[in-house]
């Protein structure tokens, strides 16, 4: 039996006239994702896309594993190609659902016919489908509110499908589609959920790391990068850029008031981010920052942080509480890496008394009193980068 996958839109369905540039760019990340698996033929006709495998060793429990985590997606499941025929249709459903079918209680029918030109009716597809496979499996009755397993088929263009699985797709819209922006990825739990939510609205992602060496560890950075390699999972390529911050820390350490230390850090962080953004064509930042989760994070102190940024900032995570966060961490897989316990270049240099409602006046004295310009030059000369991309 020839087995598909088929694929159903998400929010893109309802895309009018550029519908097309969203089915492309969702195409081209499913074949791109795809490639290590074997070849595939990918078509698409009314808002459901068709990945047929060209050879038979491909598992297609992988397929449906990478899939699953693309977004534009709502819905994809394995299917059955059968003839455009009734008696070749009610074999294959027999035979394709049989294990599932012989192990439950109850079951319906669904059936779409796209093509108009089929001889029987939905309605007529379902009940005599229906008859045959009660038939076929004693163990089962009908329930057309709560069924255990729902048997769909599907009447198209060139063929039939019949499929009795339906799996939820990653949601949102392609990577891609809606430009580019640059990530503030630290080693915590909320920066790379922050990246997977604006990966699903469409945004494709590149990251950026501060480290400060000797204070923090080459295992840190790796730790960030590892992170990196969890999140292309779901966001596709990243350009990872690495900064070096030592300087500036020790200058914000050496020139200015304690209480300052982390809102100034901040805004140095973001001049910088924004430059490298600028470079790599990114429209915006990204940061894991939640409304009152720590000092740096009030909203005072986000209006201080943002009064430098010449470009938007999203925070994705913005109202979101920290059990949230972790739920999906887990989800995307980045949770234990998150919670491994090596240093980050914020918690080195940590004021004891962090102002929680700073003024952005007094801020921008502080910084004033020390010419950092020199110092973020030349830690945007001497950033690194490395792409990570789906393993193979
Ligand atoms: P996270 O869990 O994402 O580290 P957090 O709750 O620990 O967040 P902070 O340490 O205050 O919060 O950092 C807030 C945001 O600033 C992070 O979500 C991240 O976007 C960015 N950030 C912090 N440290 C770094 C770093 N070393 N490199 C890049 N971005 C960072
Ligand atoms: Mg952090």
């Amino acid at each position: 039996m020839k087995e598909i996958v088929l694929v159903k839109y998400g929010e893109m369905a309802l895309k009018g006239l550029n519908k097309k540039t969203f089915e492309d760019m969702l195409t081209k990340n499913i074949k791109r994702r795809l490639k290590s698996l074997g070849s595939f033929v990918c078509t698409s006709a009314q808002s459901t896309l068709y990945i047929d495998p060209q050879s038979d060793d491909i598992d297609l429990a992988d397929v449906v594993d990478r899939v699953g985590k693309i977004f534009g997606i709502a819905a994809l499941c394995r299917a059955c190609v059968c003839e455009k025929d009734f008696a070749d249709i009610s074999e294959k459903a027999a035979e394709y659902c049989g294990d599932i079918l012989s192990t439950s209680k109850t079951f319906k029918v669904t059936a779409k016919r796209s093509d108009k030109a089929f001889p029987m009716k939905s309605p007529q597809i379902c009940a005599e489908l229906g008859g045959i496979l009660l038939e076929r499996f004693p163990n089962l009755s009908v329930d057309v509110n709560d069924p255990e397993v729902t048997v769909t088929v599907e009447i198209r263009d060139t063929n039939a499908y019949v499929h009795a699985e339906n799996i939820k797709g990653a949601g949102g819209l392609p990577v891609g589609s809606s430009g580019k922006a640059m990530l503030l990825l630290s080693g915590g739990i909320d920066s790379p959920v922050a990246g997977y939510m604006m990966a699903k609205r469409g945004v494709h992602i590149a990251a950026i790391h501060y480290v400060s060496p000797p204070y923090t560890s080459d295992r840190a950075q790796l730790k960030v990068e590892q992170l990196c390699q969890k999140l292309t999972d779901w966001c596709g390529g990243i350009a990872f850029y690495c900064v070096p911050f030592t300087e500036l820390q020790e200058a914000i350490k050496d020139h200015c008031p304690e209480e300052f230390f982390t809102i100034i850090m901040r805004r140095l962080m973001m001049e910088i981010a924004q430059r490298i953004a600028a470079k790599d064509n990114c429209l915006a930042l990204i940061t894991g920052e939640s409304v009152g989760q720590v000092a740096s994070q009030t909203m005072s102190a986000i209006a201080c942080t943002d009064a430098v940024c010449r470009i938007p900032v999203f925070r994705p995570c913005v109202g979101m509480d920290k059990t949230e966060i972790i739920e999906i961490a887990r989800k995307i897989d980045t949770f234990e890496t998150s919670t491994l316990p090596y240093e980050d270049c914020c918690t080195v240099f940590t004021p004891r008394h962090p102002k929680v409602r700073p003024v952005l006046s007094d801020v921008e004295k502080a910084q004033n009193s020390f010419d950092f310009e020199p110092l973020i030059q030349r830690a945007v000369e001497g950033t690194t980068m490395k792409t990570f991309n789906y393993e193979a």
